[in-house]
This record gives C-alpha cells, structure tokens and sequence, in this order.
C-alpha cells in the first residue's frame, strides 16, 4: 500500500467491475482488477465459429443509456456502435392465410421533434397487430404510467400485467405490444415481471424524452467492443489486471482489507465486489449488507440466440421484432461478425429469445430447425434461401428474475464496511439487469468505496 496513493481491488471484470476500476483511477486510486475468467467483459463476450464471430447474445442499448454511452467514449468504442436516427422497429406477424404475405407495422419516431408520448401516436394509431379497440385503449394505461413514482415500494408488490389488466389493457394488446418492450428489456414477459423495473423501462425509454428508445447496437463482436477496449484503457489508466484470478472471499484486516483467492492474496485499502448476485454473498465478509445468504432469491432468466447463416441476404432491416410467432427479435450480424455484407452474398441472422427458461432444454439442433422452419413466416425470402450454418447459444443467468419482490433484494453500492462496496447489474440501480445498469453500478461503487475509506484523491480522467 502506498502513504500517499490508496490502493482499490476491484473483484469482477464485467461492464460494473470496469466501470468501476476506470472510475477509480480517474478519481486518483492505484488499481487492481481481478477476474476469475480468462477475459474481460462478464456477460459480453465472443468465440469464433466457422470463421465468424459470434457474440455470445444479442446485445442493444437505448439513446437513453447515458452512462453506457460515457463508457463506450471512456474506453475508445464509441466509434464501434451505432445508433439509430430515430427509433423504427419493423414489426411482423405472419401471413394470416397460407400463399399470403407477412404483415408489418413499424414503431417509428416521425423525422420533426414531437414531445412524448406523442411521437409515438402517429405507430400506434396504424398499428396493426392490435384492433381499434385496443388501439384505443392503449391512452387507459400509457398516461398513468407516466404518472407512477417510481419511489413508491409498492410497485414492487405486482406484476406489470396485472397493472395492465386494471388499466384496461387486453391479453391481445399485452402480447402484441407491451411484452415487445417488456421481454427483451426486463428479460421476463409482462405475467411475470415487476411493474417497478416494467415502469422504469416504460417511463425512461419510451415516455419522457421522444429520442430515448433509439436502438444501439455494435458493429464489432462484444469481445472487442467491451474485452479488447477496456483491456486497452485499463492499461493505459495504469490499472491491473489479473485475470484467471478468482476470489474466494475478503476479509476486513487492519484499516483495510485482504481479498484472498485460490491462488492470490491482495491487500487493498478499499475493495468494490462486482460479481454476479449469487457469487457476492460467499466473496463478502459476513454480515456485510442485511439479507447476504438470500441474494441467491434474485433468480435467473435465460436468454437464448439462434444464430442462422443464409446464403443470400434474407432480410433488408438491421433488426426486427416478430409478433404472433413464438420468435421474439432478429438482428443482422452479417458484418459485425466479419462477413461482407452484400446482394448475392450470405446474411447472418441473430434470432433472440428473452425470458428463455423453456428453451434451456431443448437440443441446438431442435432449436435451429424449428426456427429455420418458423423464420419465412416472416421473411419469406429464408424459405427459399439455403441455410448454410447455425448454431444456439443459451445463456442460463443472463439476468437476475425482476418479479415483484425482488426490489429489497437489490443492495445499494454500501456495505456495512466503509471503503467496500458493491456494484453489478442486478444491484439496486432502478434499472432492470442491463450495461446501463451494470456501469452505473460500477461507477457508483468506485465513488462510494473512496469516501467511505476517507481517502486523499486527485482526479485525473484519461481521455481515450
Ligand atoms: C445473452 C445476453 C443478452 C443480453 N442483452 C442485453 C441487452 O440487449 N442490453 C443490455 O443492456 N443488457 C443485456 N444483457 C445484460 C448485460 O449483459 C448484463 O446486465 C451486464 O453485462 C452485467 O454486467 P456485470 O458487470 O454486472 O456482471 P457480469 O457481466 O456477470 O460480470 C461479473 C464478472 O465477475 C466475475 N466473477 C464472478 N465471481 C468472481 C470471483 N469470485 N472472483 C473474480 N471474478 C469473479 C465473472 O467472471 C464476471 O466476469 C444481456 C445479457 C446476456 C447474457
């Protein structure tokens, strides 16, 4: 330890534990990373396949992730994503008779600035996967749940259907439009999700600032995006990294404290634990945040991709989202994976499943097949296409369960130790588990550690 510059352990090399260790040297600290994993980016990674690169889910953020977007700027990737003008999700429902065509409805954000909700009036009064009356229907529920505070634990004490349900939403209108947003962001269908998390990606994506639910998304594989670039930010904020180092618990010593693993002992004057939810209870020491041994209650949901490769371009959106099909949202990862996108030349399709608990047990192949079978419904061009590749990537603890609930599970970043914290997407951040999430985390906890271990600090940001 040195006198005069204190000595931060970050355990967890996610989007938090990064967040955080960037955080940390900006604000003075010297810094040591520990991942228990080879690489860097906990959830977010890539592998080769075929010569492709394929990200191990599909991963999108919205203009509304301020501080997901400060971390792309912090680590150099801003360059490697891109964000849409404006909102515009093509919506399709398969032809309602065999030999007919698919039908689309688009969610789009018109080109003139329109204040929300407004700027979303013009989609849904032509939205045609719900009937007039639901269509009408939809202003019983959008203007109050503009209006709930999303301070009120009660939120907490329901699902977001069932609010939906009072609010003079139908089963239609649920499947067809609110769990298009609800599934992928919260990661569990509107049945099952809290109307706390449901309310907060409703009111801060969609119902205050008409340019927030813009989609992001990259333009180079996960891996390099967040692994490779913070790799190379880290190093150059004079942060260590140790990877394959996993920690098996931290132990208070002294004015600070030891973090001790397997194959390491570390001393650190303050200490930020971003690991996953059901690994954070056994690394902390006892009695550190109330209800320690429960946080494993937090659950998991799974997300599952299809990864398809055709050999002619199949569909001429950057994404989708299907309705009235059990395939939920298909993306175009033709050239984020390598590949020269082009006409006559092979597209490769991301198909996404979220809240995918009931896929976990099926084959790959079984899963492949069945969408392959499913996706000319939509894009009828695939049902004449070859397929030429395909492959299943499941991801069982995705995200941490957001029923009604789980709210006084989420710790904030203190602990009951000053200059040790916690940070992680499923900590309470008011967002549901997300990079957004994940980086306010981090950031959070690097401020909360330093202050709580009454540390002399420098700022010092590094500009990427
Ligand atoms: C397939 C998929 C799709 C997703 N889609 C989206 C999306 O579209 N948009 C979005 O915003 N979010 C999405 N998410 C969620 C997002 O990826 C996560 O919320 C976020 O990456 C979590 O970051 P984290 O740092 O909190 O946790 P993690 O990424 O889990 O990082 C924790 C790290 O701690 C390490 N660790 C654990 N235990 C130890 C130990 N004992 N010692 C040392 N290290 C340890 C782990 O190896 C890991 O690297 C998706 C997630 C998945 C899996």
């Amino acid at each position: 330890m040195s006198a005069s510059r204190p000595h931060v352990a970050v355990i967890g090399g996610g989007l938090a534990g990064i967040a955080a260790a960037l955080e940390c040297a900006d604000l003075g600290a010297r810094v040591t990373l520990l991942e228990r994993r080879g690489r860097l980016g906990g959830l977010t990674w890539s592998f080769q396949h075929g010569g492709r690169w394929v990200d191990n889910g599909q991963h999108v953020f919205l203009r509304c992730c301020d501080e997901y977007q400060w971390f792309l700027g912090r680590i150099g990737a801003a360059g490697d994503v891109q964000l849409q003008d404006r909102l515009d999700i093509p919506v399709v429902s398969p032809a309602p008779a065999p030999g007919g065509r698919p039908r689309v409805a688009r969610l789009r954000r018109p080109a003139v600035r329109v204040p929300a909700p407004l700027h979303l009036a013009g989609s849904l009064i032509r939205y045609r996967h719900l009937g007039v009356r639901d269509r009408l229907a939809l202003g019983l529920a959008v203007a109050p749940l503009r209006r709930l505070r999303l301070d009120d634990p009660s939120l907490d004490g329901e699902t977001f259907a069932a609010w939906l349900a009072r609010h003079g939403q139908s089963p239609a209108a649920v499947s067809a439009l609110w769990d298009l947003i609800t599934v992928p962001t919260v990661n569990l269908g509107a049945s099952e999700a809290s109307l706390a998390v449901a309310a907060k990606v409703f009111q801060t994506g969609l119902l205050g600032d008409p340019a927030a639910a813009d989609i992001g998304w990259s333009r180079v594989p996960l891996g390099r995006l967040h692994g490779d670039n913070a790799a190379a930010a880290l190093a150059r904020s004079g942060v260590e990294v140790r990877l394959a180092a996993r920690v098996e618990r931290v132990e208070p010593s002294g004015a600070g404290f030891s973090v001790l693993g397997p194959t390491l002992s570390v001393d650190a004057d303050a200490v930020v634990v971003a690991v996953p939810h059901d690994d954070a209870g056994g690394v902390l020491p006892p009695g550190a945040v109330p209800g320690q041994d429960r946080l494993g209650e937090l659950g998991s949901s799974a997300v599952v991709d299809v990864h398809l490769v055709y050999d002619r371009p199949v569909m001429t959106w950057p994404l989708m989202a299907g309705v009235g099909t059990p395939l939920q949202w298909v993306f175009d990862r033709t050239a984020s994976s390598g590949m020269e996108p082009g006409p006559g030349r092979p597209q490769y399709l991301a198909v996404s499943f979220s809240a995918a608990d009931h896929l976990l047990g099926r084959r790959p192949e079984e899963l492949a097949g069945w969408v392959a079978a499913e996706l000319p419904r939509l894009l009828p061009v695939a049902g004449e296409a070859r397929l030429v590749d395909s492959l299943v990537t499941k991801e069982r603890r995705a995200t941490f369960r957001a029923v009604p609930g789980t709210a006084r599970l989420r710790r904030g970043p203190r602990t009951s130790w000053p200059g040790l914290t916690l940070a992680g997407a499923w900590t309470d951040t008011g967002w549901p588990a997300t990079m957004e999430g994940a980086v306010r985390s981090g950031r959070a906890a690097a401020h909360a550690c330093l202050a709580g271990a009454a540390l002399p600090l420098q700022h010092t940001e590094e500009v990427a």
